[in-house]
């Protein structure tokens, strides 16, 4: 596989990940397109099939794995499998697309280790752990027995920090935003200039 450029986000579930992740598809400029993972969880609220997620059972994923078709793969939770499929990051490339990813930090660093020149793996840290399990909380998608599983991954999550290209601290989201912006700006070549238009 060989293609354009990929931008990884990688965070415990609740760091705010997914808000900077949205914020930097709506500037034309950096010319991104959302990489849209495959999973076995079950669909939440709004989400729609092949916009957030690839749904499907997890025979189907199983499949997926047995044919070879995943960039990579996590049981991120048990039972609970995310991945990325190698012909998403194709048919993206072939539209000249930098490709974004959210996705947990050790399908992030595998696909770094893939990549290692054409990756900026991005770490989006938490205020602390007690902040996280707040905003799981306020966010109100998962049950307790769900939301105490992602504290617990959390701790080991935030270890791995240091492995990434670049960490940047949610404590206050609009300077975390400007924070992405100008990272992922530089890493695909946009002029400062551009950033008012
Ligand atoms: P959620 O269930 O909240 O949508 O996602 C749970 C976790 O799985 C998040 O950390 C999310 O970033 C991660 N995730 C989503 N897609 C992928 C993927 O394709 N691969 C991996 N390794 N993790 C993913």
């Amino acid at each position: 596989m060989k293609g354009g450029k990929l931008i990884i986000f990688s965070a415990p579930s609740g760091s705010g990940k997914t808000t900077i992740v949205r914020h930097l598809l709506e500037k034309p400029e950096l010319n991104l397109a959302f990489s849209v993972s495959a999973t076995s969880r079950p669909r939440r609220g709004k989400e729609k099939q092949g916009e957030h997620y690839y749904f499907m059972s997890i025979s189907e994923f199983k499949n997926h794995i047995k044919n070879d078709d995943f960039l990579e793969w996590e049981e991120v939770y048990r039972d609970n499998f995310y991945g990325t499929l190698k012909s998403e990051i194709e048919r993206l490339w072939a539209q000249g697309k930098n490709v974004i990813f959210d996705i947990d930090v050790a399908g992030g660093l595998r696909i770094k280790r893939k990549f290692p020149d054409t990756t900026l793996a991005v770490f989006v840290k938490p205020p602390s752990v007690d902040e996280l399990k707040i905003r799981l909380k306020k966010r109100s998608t998962e049950s307790d027995d769900k939301i105490n599983m992602r504290i617990a991954k959390a701790s080991v999550e935030l270890a791995t920090a240091p492995q990434f290209d670049k960490i940047i601290k949610n404590y206050d989201l609009d300077v975390a935003l400007d924070e992405a912006y100008r990272l992922v700006a530089d890493f695909v070549g946009v002029n400062k200039e551009n950033e008012d238009e």
